[in-house]
């Protein structure tokens, strides 16, 4: 399996630590508000590799963290007048509600900054007492020159960096690369005891202290968006490294960003959307496929035409799928005919390409395609007279290739039942508002999709035509 390694600029072979386990950091959202669909996109992608990860066969322990402090929080908190812990405690419910419904599967832990407050004390001291800290007026900075490798994962040098910086020279830091570890309290903020005063701790050094605590000194995979190369993933390489002398992350992994109508999505240019908002009109199988259809380290471009067209490109494939859980039903040949041992020999094909195409560093993009064409070979071989084995071996294969990407998981013959019944109900309801315009619509629509309706003593009755 090959993943692309930001560290390594290239693509390598994926050795995990360990044989069987994979240990993995996402950066996860700051909670002060719903989050949007740049982070749902970087949230579907690293779930989906999580996911195909398993599907190799490997236990994945996924820790993905909740920013629950910083400026952020506690500007958004004073404008509700809420404390900074409620706030994060809504926007956390509220992360869960969203990520559920775009079917990301639950992390092994997501642990809050604000939990770790004494460890990430503890790794402050560990630093001072290494010489890569040192304490101003209660603040306390990592020290970017004395850790002679900053820069290797963004490819960049200090001198440069410093050189480029455009930060207002602070009079009290050593060097203006170096970053706070942990900030003095300002009036009005929370803050925690430290033996530097009353305080907090600054951004990076929690998803630092957050891997150590629960993943060990070095991890197999840390991941983000592609903004948090520098310099958040750089500050943490320095931090982590600087503390225990060893590799901190093997693979790093970043995903592109989200453009709205091929502009940078942002508040001011009103293009801005919350997942929310999307997963109200389209559920999760059209969001992911379309989150998927790139591939994770090229920018995709959101509009709600390409919505659409995802939308109707997954009501084909369910169709394909419900309509084989019809045949399924009605066929009588139960056991394989000889010329289908052949054709499951070719479907199994698409399965080979599909891993090929994962194992490529994930690229979805074309293990989309993959499905897709599967799933066409099967709508024009899969036919009344198949055995109930062949077709419970696609309805299988799709499901098992749709799973890493979260899609296609649904059985949709409950679902169409279902609405069929809704609709009957609405239909009488019109019936008896006198609304016949409305109650032959309803019929007709019905039977547009194949379903007849008979008006019995007992009741209405559909049945397919
Ligand atoms: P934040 O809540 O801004 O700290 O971001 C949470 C995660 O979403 C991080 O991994 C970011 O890199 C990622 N992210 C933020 N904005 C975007 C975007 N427009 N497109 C893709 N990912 C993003
Ligand atoms: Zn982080």
């Amino acid at each position: 399996m090959k993943v692309f390694n930001t560290i390594a600029r290239k693509k390598e072979e994926f050795i995990p630590l360990s044989e069987k386990e994979v240990k993995m950091y996402v950066c996860g959202p700051t909670v002060y508000n719903f989050f949007h669909i740049g982070n749902a996109r970087t949230f579907v992608v690293f779930d989906t590799i999580r996911r195909y990860l398993e599907y190799r066969g490997y236990k994945v322990k996924f820790i993905q963290n909740f920013t629950d402090i910083d400026d952020k929080m506690i500007k958004r908190a004073k404008e509700d007048n809420i404390t900074v812990k409620e706030l994060g405690d809504k926007f956390i419910e509220e992360y869960y509600k969203d990520a559920d419904s775009l079917n990301i599967e639950r992390a092994t832990v997501n642990p809050r900054a604000t939990e770790y407050i004494n460890e990430i004390v503890d790794f402050v001291k560990e630093l001072i007492d290494r010489g890569y800290a040192y304490e101003v007026d209660g603040d306390v900075y990592f020290h970017t020159k004395k850790f002679k490798d900053y820069g290797k994962l963004s490819g960049q040098n200090l001198e440069d960096l410093q050189a480029g910086a455009r930060i207002s020279v602070d009079e009290r830091k050593k060097d203006p690369m170096d970053f706070a570890v942990w900030k003095s309290q300002k009036p009005g903020e929370p803050a925690w005891k430290s033996p530097w005063g009353m305080g907090r701790p600054g951004w990076h050094i929690e998803c630092s202290c957050m891997a150590y605590n629960l993943l060990g000194e070095t991890i197999d995979i840390h991941a983000g968006g592609s903004d948090l190369a520098f310099p958040h993933h750089e500050n943490e390489v320095a931090q982590s490294e600087a503390r225990t002398g060893k590799t901190f992350a093997k693979y790093w992994m970043h995903s592109a960003f989200v453009n709205v109508n091929n502009e940078k999505m942002s508040k001011s240019l009103n293009n801005f959307f919350t997942a929310r908002e999307i997963l109200e009109k389209y559920d999760s199988d059209v969001i992911r496929l379309f989150m998927l259809s790139g591939h994770y380290r090229t920018q995709i471009n959101f509009s709600m035409e390409s919505l659409e067209s995802m939308k109707a490109a997954m009501d084909r494939l369910y169709n394909s799928i419900s309509n084989l859980e019809s045949l399924l039903e009605e066929t009588k040949q139960e056991e394989l005919m000889d010329q289908e041992v052949e054709y499951i020999k070719i479907l199994d094909g698409y399965k080979e390409k599909y891993i090929e195409k994962m194992d490529d560093d994930f690229n979805t993009a074309d293990a989309v395609s993959v499905i897709f064409d599967l799933i066409r070979d099967i709508n024009t071989n899969v036919k009344i007279d198949s055995s109930k084995k062949l077709i419970k071996h696609c309805l299988n294969l799709i499901k098992e290739l749709g799973k890493p990407l979260g899609i296609l998981q649904k059985s949709k013959k409950g679902n169409l039942e279902e609405k069929i019944e809704a609709l009957i109900e609405e239909r009488q309801q019109a019936r008896k508002d006198k609304n016949w315009a409305l109650s032959d619509k309803i019929r007709d629509d019905l039977k547009e999709q194949g379903i007849l309706l008979e008006d019995t003593p007992q009741g209405v009755r559909w049945k397919r035509a």
